[in-house]
Formats: structure tokens, C-alpha cells, sequence
């Protein structure tokens, strides 16, 4: 079985209704990146920094997947896939993508500011001040925040290298160091990235398919399980 890798970004969620930074000038729905998501803004501020991911969780959970999540799903029939993604929803999940790994964390749930093995599923909408692990220490959102090391980048790395087929969807590549992940990728491999707009810097051998995700990945879906 042929193995196809998907690299994605905030993009393929848009049309789900959540915002990408760069729909918003830099600005992620109206906070400045440094106040909520830096290992700083939780020293100053924990309340405000729970608050912002409070209000992103109550969007992810009213979103719903799209039309390119969707059709990702399909290309199980025919392929071993891998989800790589920065996106901190669920909505490849919910989909039904079987393999999904998350680079930057999940909004859904905490984990241990003392043991960052300890990782809890959030059951309400809210992560508040004073909920504590078992060992006594307040919960963070489980997020790879700006600054922080990605623990799952080795692994990460290591899909991409094996990859037959990349598809890089909704990403603009500017978010390093998972941007770097697709200089991994085989020389032999087919590569396409789905985008309405350029993607930073020069990406070698890639197919370039303008359009938004919704419409350029079904597309493409069909094109490689008719292949
Ligand atoms: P990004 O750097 O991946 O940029 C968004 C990209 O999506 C841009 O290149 C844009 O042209 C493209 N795009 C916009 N609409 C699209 C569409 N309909 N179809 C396909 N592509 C489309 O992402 P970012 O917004 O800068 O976010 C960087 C980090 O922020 C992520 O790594 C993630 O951790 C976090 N984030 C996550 C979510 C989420 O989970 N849904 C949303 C916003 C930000």
C-alpha cells in the first residue's frame, strides 16, 4: 500500500468557520499571539491566556468538518495516511481520519504544568484557575505554545520521510519548525500543495494547486484513488 503524508495548517479549517492568524493582520480573533499563546503570557496573565483558549475550544466544538476533511478520510480505501497537522481542532478526527498526528497540541484537552506526560481529556468547555492534576499542579491548555519545543517533531519528520505522496494543505510554511517538515520528504515522492494563495519560500517539484482546500482536495482525492 502506497502511503500518502498530509501536511496541514489552519487553512483547511477555515471554511469550517475557524480563523487562521493570517486571516485576522496578525492578530489570532482580536488577542496579540504573545499575550495568549507563549510560555510569558501564562507567567503574566493565566487567566487571560485560559480565557483565550476557553472561547477557541467553544468554536472548535461547534465546528464541523468540512468538505476537505472530509475527503481526506476517503483515500483510506486505497492508501496508508497520515495526518500531520499544526492544527490544535479535532476536526480531522471527527471526520474520521484513523491517523492523526497533532504537532501543536489539542484544544480539547489539559495537561500537568508539573509532569507533561499528564495529559486529561477537558469534559466542560472551560479550563479554569484552580483545576489541578493529580499531583496538585494547576492545568495548562495542552498546546505547544510559541517558544515551546515540539515534542512530536522526530516522529513527525520520520512519516513525512516515508512518504510516497505529500500533500501540503492550508499552511502558509511560515511557522517553523514544522514548516522544515517538508524538507524531509523523498526526492522520488509526488507532492502537491493545496492553497488559494503562495505559500512562503521556493517548494521544489511541488504541484502547486490554487485553490481553497474545500474544493481543491476533493479534487485531488479522486484524482489519486483513480490513479
Ligand atoms: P498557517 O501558517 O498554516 O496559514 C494559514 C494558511 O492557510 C495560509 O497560507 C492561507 O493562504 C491558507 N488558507 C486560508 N484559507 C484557506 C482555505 N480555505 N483552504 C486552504 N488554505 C487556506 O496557519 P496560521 O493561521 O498562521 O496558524 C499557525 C498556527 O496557529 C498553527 O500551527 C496552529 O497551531 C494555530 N492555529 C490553529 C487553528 C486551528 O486549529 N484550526 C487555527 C488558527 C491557528
Amino acid at each position: 500500500m502506497k502511503r500518502i503524508v498530509v501536511l496541514s495548517g489552519a487553512g483547511i479549517s477555515a471554511e469550517s468557520g475557524l480563523k487562521t492568524f493570517r486571516d485576522s493582520d496578525g492578530l489570532w480573533e482580536n488577542y496579540r499571539i504573545e499575550d495568549v499563546a507563549t510560555p510569558q503570557a501564562w507567567k503574566k496573565d493565566r487567566r487571560l491566556v485560559l480565557q483565550f483558549y476557553n472561547e477557541r475550544r467553544k468554536q472548535v466544538k461547534a465546528a464541523k468538518p468540512n468538505a476537505a476533511h472530509l475527503a481526506l478520510v476517503q483515500l483510506e480505501e486505497k492508501f496508508e495516511v497520515h495526518i500531520v497537522t499544526q492544527n490544535i481542532d479535532d476536526l480531522h478526527e471527527r471526520a474520521g481520519s484513523k491517523k492523526v498526528l497533532h504537532l501543536h497540541g489539542e484544544i480539547l484537552k489539559s495537561r500537568s504544568t508539573m509532569d507533561p506526560h499528564l495529559v486529561y481529556t477537558i469534559e466542560k468547555h472551560e479550563l479554569n484557575e484552580g483545576e489541578k492534576c493529580e499531583l496538585g499542579s494547576q492545568l495548562r491548555p495542552h498546546i505547544v505554545w510559541f517558544g515551546e519545543m515540539v515534542p512530536a517533531l522526530e516522529y513527525a519528520a520520520y512519516i513525512v520521510s516515508r512518504a510516497d505522496i505529500l500533500i501540503v494543505v492550508g499552511t502558509s510554511l511560515a511557522v517553523y519548525p514544522a514548516a522544515g517538515l517538508v524538507n524531509y520528504v523523498s526526492p522520488e515522492a509526488n507532492k502537491y500543495v493545496v492553497n488559494p494563495d503562495p505559500v512562503v519560500g521556493e517548494l521544489a517539484g511541488f504541484k502547486f494547486i490554487n485553490a481553497k482546500a474545500g474544493i481543491g482536495i476533493p479534487e485531488l482525492v479522486q484524482e489519486l484513488i483513480k490513479s
